[in-house]
């Protein structure tokens, strides 16, 4: 692993590990899976990032999906600056939260209502209350690799045998809590077949990432989306799409547009805030309208629909609807994946790549995983030792090989034939 000369960020790593946990307000910021020094950033402008050092890099982070149309874009900074100078928020209804849910609606033709919360945790957790209070039934389903936030009953791994009670993946999570989430495997869609036979009117809901984006990349197959749509709609389960990061981010439509697939209940976050603190969940009316105060089912936030929050939100969702928008993104990522793939097999290094609108994978494996356990084949090794090199090259990857990656239409040709430059040096060299 490369070393770095003692530096700002390991100066201020080394600090703030005296009063932060880890140093970090958030685990994966820590290199813990990649080795090394986090960085600290101080500042972002279109593609780019500068760290406390002031070294520049080329961002395929975007604030893990937020910044889809760069950093400081000029259109969403001056929203927020006049949102702010209206009032940094007053816990009272706003035209603004009115007008984001109506183009929400507008844009997600599932969506018949929705809830403004301030981040994609609190709607997972809360689409699943809901998603009970409306069923009465107290069993979730959710697959193995994906990520839905850090509720206690979504931090949940497979217990022993398929069908057997999940278990706690978080210290502190009742074993008794994770015993309700059945945890399934990805793409399996027998599995889920066998899981509905076997005890599906206990079922309240599924959970499911429609891309996965948390096991590095994961796409659906056909067949698993079919038997997700099927199985609920037969035994009256609620299917909950977790768009929190495909929404805005593969489609203008997100994923349950790029694929075809009606979700119940869908849960938004990432893009939809522009990099600030703003996430929604909703679906069906006759399911929302179970949410306090019309219904049973309590939900509350001081922060929900703040007006700066939602005014990044708003901006961000008006620069992606403009023609043409996702064409150039999806574009723009195949371009990084088919360049990346070519000079690795140039150099005869064995990885491959795959995209799906502005979202990207990075293997370091013979052929594209389609599950979790194949995922968990591929050379982490191999990845941290990339990572860092592209580091040291200038170009941010997310520090983690189980993490996907995100262009913004920021980024032009230049900035990913650049970056396949970069990665081309490292592959010439590889052993
Ligand atoms: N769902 C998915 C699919 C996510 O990727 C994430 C965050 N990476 C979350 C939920 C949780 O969102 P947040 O970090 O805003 O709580």
């Amino acid at each position: 692993m490369t070393s770095h000369p003692i530096s700002q960020n390991q100066s201020l790593f080394d600090a703030s590990q005296l009063r932060i946990p880890g140093g970090v307000n958030s685990p994966v910021r820590a290199f813990r899976s990649v080795g090394g020094t986090p960085l600290f950033f101080q500042k972002g402008s279109g593609a780019y990032v500068w760290d406390a050092d002031g070294k520049r890099y080329t961002d395929y982070v975007g604030s893990w999906g937020p910044m889809i149309a760069g950093h400081c874009h000029p259109d969403v900074v001056k929203a927020v600056q006049d949102a702010a100078a209206n009032g940094l928020g007053f816990g009272a209804p706003t035209a603004s939260e009115l007008e984001i849910a109506e183009l929400l609606c507008k844009l997600l033709p599932s969506l018949e209502m929705v809830r403004l919360v301030s981040s994609g945790t609190e709607a997972t957790m809360t689409a699943i209350r809901l998603a009970r209070g409306f069923t009465n039934r107290s069993r979730i389903i959710k697959f193995e690799g994906c990520y839905h936030g850090h509720s206690d009953g979504l931090l949940v791994k497979a217990g022993s045998g398929a069908l057997t009670f999940g278990q706690p993946s978080s210290s502190g999570v009742p074993a008794e809590i994770a015993a309700l989430t059945t945890v399934l495997d990805y793409n399996d869609a027998a599995g889920l077949e066998r899981a509905f036979a076997e005890s599906g009117n206990e079922i309240a809901a599924v959970i499911v990432e429609p891309v996965a984006g948390n096991m590095n990349l994961i796409t659906p197959k056909r067949e698993f989306l079919d038997a997700l749509r099927n199985l609920c709609t037969k035994y009256g389960a609620v299917l909950i799409l977790d768009e929190v990061m495909t929404g805005f981010r593969v489609s203008l439509q997100g994923a349950q547009g790029y694929y075809g697939i009606k979700p119940d209940l869908v849960t938004l976050g990432k893009v939809m805030g522009g990099g600030l603190p703003a996430a929604a969940f909703g679906g069906r009316r006759d399911i929302m309208q179970c949410l306090a105060p019309l219904g049973s089912v309590y939900q509350a936030g001081t922060l929900s629909g703040n007006p700066v929050a939602v005014a990044a939100g708003m901006a961000t969702l008006k620069l992606v609807q403009e023609p043409g928008f996702y064409e150039n993104l999806s574009k723009l990522a195949t371009r990084l994946t088919t360049g990346l793939t070519a000079s690795a097999k140039k150099h005869g290094v064995e990885f491959c790549a795959q995209s799906v609108g502005g979202m990207f994978g990075l293997y370091f494996s013979r052929a594209v995983p389609t599950s979790y356990a194949e995922v968990m084949a591929c050379d982490k090794e191999a990845f941290n030792r990339f990572f860092h090199a592209m580091l040291d090259a200038g170009v941010y990857l997310a520090p983690s090989a189980f993490e996907a990656g995100f262009v913004s239409s920021a980024h032009t040709e230049a900035d990913i034939d650049e970056t396949i430059a970069a990665a081309d040096s490292i592959f010439s060299v590889w052993k």
